[in-house]
């Protein structure tokens, strides 16, 4: 029987999208053939295309404005794709560093061109986002760059930042489709899919469209945000499988009420669990309490006891509740809880945190 899954990514599923995967795993739609069978330019492909496309802008409310796009070489890859196609030689790229995604992502633009630290809360391990007031732009980047939701250090903004006239550029990986957002507000949103959206493969990128033919023209064309969008991602094979579970899990969400459906089930997961963190005399929460995230619950065992981190991973495992171990660069305790994750799940992990803990005694 299946368990729960806690990982970060690749993570748990819509169980009934599996099922739904299942069913028509060898004979899509009475084509005769399985979805990963179908030629890319085939018309039932390009159906499934279209259906993924067009349900991401109907759940996120994305304006005609932007493109969709569905790319590979994971999230990394936008890493060098962002600075190679809008930095502009003499406008730094503007980054809020806060945990090792954002600090992935300065080593990558760096190497493209200059990059300005608008804010970084390392010195505190990055337990906290920084304020408004804390934020040091520069007078005139070619971009702000941020992380939505810090998938390792358990830290979401609450709310974004305000940064004028810039454009704004938000790596969605860990959060997208868990909130609602004002698509308005960003010029560029991109996730890696294996945690909220599908499974790995498939990166989705929601780029204004007037800024893709914004970088040079003699980078790789696979590189560039203009080819993909003249070929609607279709200027090599693209990761057909992944576009079309894509399109399943956003069927899902949509049944589930839509973004507002879900975020009203994420509220009441974390809270469900943050104060389950809270009230125990064992496990205690780093991070700063504004800046909690809803999808991936940081926690610890008091004092320092590590060992105890480690047989509550083992507990749990046992009793049925997998991934639970903090990210190997910063240990401790990590429940990822993204849409997928049902409430039963949630409360099986409370439940086992309990039991933990009564039979501890520190
Ligand atoms: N950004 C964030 C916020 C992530 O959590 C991850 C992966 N966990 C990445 C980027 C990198 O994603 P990928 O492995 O798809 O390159």
């Amino acid at each position: 029987s299946r368990i729960f899954n806690f990982n970060a990514g690749p993570a748990v599923m819509p169980e009934a999208v599996l099922e739904k995967a299942q069913k028509e795993m060898l004979n899509w739609r009475h084509s005769g053939q399985s979805v990963m069978e179908l030629s890319h330019r085939s018309s039932e492909f390009e159906s499934i295309r279209n259906h993924a496309e067009n349900r991401v802008r109907s759940v996120m409310g994305v304006p005609d404005h932007y493109d969709v796009l569905f790319l590979q070489g994971g999230a990394s890859l936008q890493f060098s794709m962002i600075p190679m196609n809008l930095y502009q030689p003499g406008k730094p790229m503007d980054v809020i560093n806060t945990g090792s995604w954002t600090q992935k992502a300065i080593v990558e633009m760096k190497k493209i061109g200059k990059c300005h630290e608008v804010a970084s809360t390392k010195k505190e391990n990055f337990m906290r986002l920084p304020s408004q007031d804390e934020l040091n732009f520069s007078k005139d980047s070619s971009f702000v760059y941020l992380a939505s939701n810090n998938t390792i250090f358990g830290t979401q903004w609450p709310e974004f930042p305000i940064v004028k006239d810039n454009i704004l550029v938000a790596d969605m990986s860990s959060d997208i489709l868990s909130r609602v957002i004002d698509v308005n507000q960003f010029d560029l949103i991109f996730a890696g899919a294996q945690k909220n959206i599908g499974p790995s493969g498939v990166t989705l990128v929601i780029i204004r469209h007037d800024l893709v033919d914004r970088g040079p023209e003699n980078i790789p064309s696979v590189l560039q945000y203009r080819v993909h969008s003249k070929n609607r991602s279709l200027y090599n094979t693209p990761p057909t499988f992944g576009i079309y579970m894509m399109g399943l899990v956003l069927d899902w969400i949509h049944d589930q009420g839509g973004i507002i459906g879900m975020e009203a089930k994420n509220n009441e997961k974390a809270a469900l669990l943050y104060d389950a963190i809270d009230k125990s005399d064992l496990f205690y929460g780093p991070v700063h309490h504004k800046n909690r995230s809803k999808m991936n619950v940081i926690f610890r065992v008091k004092d320092n006891h590590v060992e105890l981190e480690e047989a509550f991973v083992k507990y749990a495992t046992e009793a049925g509740q997998c991934g639970l171990k903090g990210h190997r660069s910063v240990g401790g305790l990590r429940a990822s809880i993204y849409n997928a994750q049902p409430l039963v799940g949630v409360k099986a992990l409370i439940d086992s945190m309990k039991k933990f803990e009564s039979k501890i005694r520190i």
